[in-house]
């Protein structure tokens, strides 16, 4: 447009692939959603103190035809501009239900496992959100105190007049919310008091260097702190060695998840880990 009247944009080679790659990814996608192409995995979230298994957090996976296992976030962003993360969100929270209450269900004696699910900003705007988790809800049985929706900090930053409703909708079901990656954000802590949050997730990068990092290392003791505070749990991400874990539950951390514990892992794996072989 800049160029003026007379001319044309001409897309140079590299251009040209990564547009069409774009479109091809996009029909693909939506082949993917009409196909079912979709799986989860669940990571666990475990009792610091104890190392039993308190949680699951669901993650979405793309098993595309030719190309494999794809992570989510190389087709999310994709996936939110199109507005198809509507449909897989919706099929990822019924299924991460259902999964959920099954094996709540073969396991009376234990204190319910709860289930985390990530949701887009795309799916917050959509006024029919609370609606959809209440029906997620029923239809799977699992009880809403057992469903932790989860939210990034720049969603909440952002929001519009509609999402505090939206939320406070949720809330009024009886589902818990978790701010995802907490520290990464707009660094906006005023949030927190006007937001109906339950849970901080205190980020991945935080963690890493918890063991051998002094700043890094009063940041995330303060956020657990700011967690007691205001009566919220906290969950460490990505937790990946045996000092970051004594690092964090030595400063009262209550939940953590992360390789060290375990990978996602499929829900045939999870089975076998929480019921053995
Ligand atoms: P997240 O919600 O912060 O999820 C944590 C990510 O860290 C996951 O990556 C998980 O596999 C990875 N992780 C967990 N423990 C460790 C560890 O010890 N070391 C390392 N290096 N990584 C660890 P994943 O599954 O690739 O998901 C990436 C992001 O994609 C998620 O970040 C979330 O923001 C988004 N996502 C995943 N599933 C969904 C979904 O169903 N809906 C939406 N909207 N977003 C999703
Ligand atoms: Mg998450
Ligand atoms: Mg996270
Ligand atoms: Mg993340």
């Amino acid at each position: 447009k800049k160029q003026g009247k007379d001319q044309f944009t001409v897309f140079d080679p590299v251009m040209r692939e990564s547009f069409q790659k774009h479109l091809e990814m996009e029909a693909d996608l939506r082949r993917a959603v009409l196909r079912h192409e979709f799986q989860l995995r669940f990571q666990p979230i475990v009792r610091l103190r104890t190392g039993e298994i308190s949680g699951l957090e669901a993650l979405v996976r793309w098993q595309h035809p030719e190309r494999g296992m794809i992570p989510p976030l190389d087709f999310i962003p994709l996936a939110e501009e199109t507005g198809m993360i509507v449909p897989i969100g919706e099929w990822v929270l019924r299924e991460a239900c259902r999964q959920a209450a099954g094996w709540n269900a073969q396991r009376p004696a234990d204190a319910p496992l709860t289930v985390s699910v990530n949701l887009s900003a795309v799916q917050l705007d959509r006024a029919d959100l609370p609606d959809v988790v209440s029906s997620a809800l029923e239809e799977s049985g699992l009880p809403a105190h057992c469903l932790v929706i989860e939210l990034t900090e720049s969603l909440i930053v952002d929001h519009r007049p509609e999402t505090l409703r939206r939320l406070h909708a949720m809330k009024a079901l009886g589902v818990r919310l978790a701010i995802d990656d907490f520290g990464t954000g707009y660094s906006s802590l005023a949030y927190l008091r006007r937001f109906p949050v339950d849970i901080i997730k205190i980020d991945k990068s935080f963690v890493d260097d918890v063991g051998d990092e002094p700043a890094a290392a009063a940041l995330t003791h303060g956020i657990i702190q700011l967690g007691q505070a205001l009566q919220l749990s906290t969950i460490a991400e990505g937790i990946e060695d045996a000092g970051q874990l004594s690092e964090l539950a030595g400063g009262n951390c209550e939940l953590g998840q992360g390789y060290y514990f375990a990978e996602p892992l499929t829900t045939e794996a999870m089975q076998d880990l929480l019921f053995g072989k």
